[in-house]
């Protein structure tokens, strides 16, 4: 028969654990219900055994055990994973507070020292926590993501931490799927070009948008570009989906109302595509395909992947030879120093959302942004800030010497025929 207990504190082992964990996770997902999933990691465990020895060890397994104990109700399970790992499944919570209420429980407990038979002494623990069906609705993912939570945790110098949002981070074999998926969308017509207004500062003037990718996967719904252009950079299929997006926002635009000057159009350009070679003929075919007099194209591309200066900037002075604009978006995040500027093949710099969202709050990022203002007019950049949801940021913006604004209180990414709309209507609502 083989065992399902650990020896030691008597409860289940990883394996049997294993068991019932597929079990909570199959009920919670019948019933609908939220159960959370602990695990809690003796700090420093090594350290014990060495300067105490293996008995002491022992000891601290038993009373972390026993605090474990404390903390789980009559419904949840405790379990020993590892050698110094531990699991406290949770059923049955309201949310991610109620797990919280319970990881602190376990630190006030721990908190107060316990005698073993050679010295007082306290227990210092990690925790990393996942919730299911939030982070995962599978045994196997659920634990894998507390355990990362963990990682995260000691990483981030904390004493515990939930498991990223399935939005941001994806599982291995999640991951496995989604290229899958990926690979053909482009034909199956899944995906789309969303639209995000921009408009000039000075007199919030509509100058036109940026486009924005959208995968529309028939099994998980809207996926967001920050999944799977990642993907699609890591199969090779990126500078396909470019493509597509390049040819499709301009035959899109193209169909955009006439305003009596040029409306602009923003295209993501990824990092690895900036120095390829026949970059500057593939833009040149896209703009003969959709030629419009009626609108500017530009394409933005990050200042992290701009650091290789000798192979992207002369690929980007040629797209410029094109009438193309070019604009650094994310600007602010990297390292780039006043040589960059003197040389870049640029128009417009896009400070990072990040100093736009905390204008206000923070002096730092005022003084950042007006830096880059400065910087950028010096050598006859314009500058486009993105982000802006409130209208104090956007008079502070306006007052730094900011040129373009872009964010939520103008209109959060739509449509291509809402975007029309939007270009047709009266005036933008906000006046000064
Ligand atoms: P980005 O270029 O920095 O795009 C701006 C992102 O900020 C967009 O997210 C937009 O929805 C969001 N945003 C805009 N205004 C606000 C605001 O006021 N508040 C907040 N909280 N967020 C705002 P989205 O559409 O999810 O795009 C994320 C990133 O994905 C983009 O960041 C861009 O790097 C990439 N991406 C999007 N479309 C494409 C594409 O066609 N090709 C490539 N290569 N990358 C793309
Ligand atoms: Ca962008």
């Amino acid at each position: 028969m083989t065992t399902i207990e650990d020896d030691l504190t008597g409860l289940r082992n990883r394996r049997s654990f294993l068991s019932i964990l597929r079990r909570c996770v199959v009920h919670a997902v019948d019933k609908h219900e939220n159960m959370a999933l602990l695990v809690v990691d003796i700090d420093g465990f090594a350290q014990i055994n060495g300067a105490y020895g293996y008995e002491i060890g022992d000891e601290v397994l038993v009373h972390l055990k026993d605090q474990l104990k404390r903390v789980a109700r009559v419904v949840d399970y405790v379990a020993r994973i590892g050698d110094n790992r531990f699991a406290l499944i949770l059923r049955g919570v309201m949310n991610a507070g109620h797990s919280e209420l319970a990881v602190q429980k376990l630190f006030r407990l721990l908190e107060v020292p316990f005698q073993s038979t050679v010295a007082k002494l306290k227990v210092s623990v990690t925790v990393g926590a996942a919730l299911c069906p939030a982070h995962a609705s599978q045994a196997e993912f659920l634990l894998r993501r507390a355990e990362g939570a963990i990682r995260r945790a000691r990483l981030g110098g904390l004493r515990h931490a939930f498991a990223p949002d399935t939005s941001t981070e994806l599982d291995l074999s999640e991951l496995w799927d989604l290229e899958l998926q990926l690979a053909g969308a482009i034909e199956r017509g899944e995906l789309m070009m969303h639209y995000q207004p921009q408009v000039r500062l000075s007199d919030l003037r509509r100058l036109g948008a940026e486009a924005l990718m959208r995968w529309k996967s028939p099994s998980r719904g809207m996926v967001g570009p920050n999944i799977f252009i990642p993907v699609a950079e890591r199969t090779g299929q990126i500078k396909k989906l470019t493509l597509w997006a390049l040819n499709t926002a301009l035959r899109q635009a193209s169909a955009w109302p006439a305003c009596g000057y040029p409306l602009s159009v923003s295209v993501n350009l990824p990092g690895s595509l900036a120095s390829q070679h026949d970059l500057p003929e593939l833009v040149a075919a896209a703009l003969n395909l959709w030629k419009s007099e009626h609108v500017q194209l530009v394409l933005e591309i990050t200042e992290s992947s701009l650091m290789d200066t000798t192979n992207a900037f002369p690929v980007l002075a040629r797209i410029r030879e094109l009438g193309v604009q070019i604009s650094i978006d994310d600007f602010g995040t990297g390292y780039s120093c006043l040589a960059y500027f003197k040389n870049i093949p640029a128009d417009e710099l896009k400070v990072d959302r990040s100093f736009v969202s905390s204008l206000l709050t923070d002096s730092n990022s005022a003084d950042i942004t007006q830096l880059i203002v400065d910087l950028a007019h010096r050598f006859g950049l314009r500058v486009a800030a993105e982000g802006v949801e409130d209208e104090m940021t956007l008079h502070t913006l306006k007052r730094i010497g900011c040129d373009v604004a872009q964010g939520y209180l103008f209109g959060k990414p739509m449509a291509a025929s809402e975007l029309h709309r939007w270009l047709l209507s009266e005036a933008v609502a906000l006046a000064d």
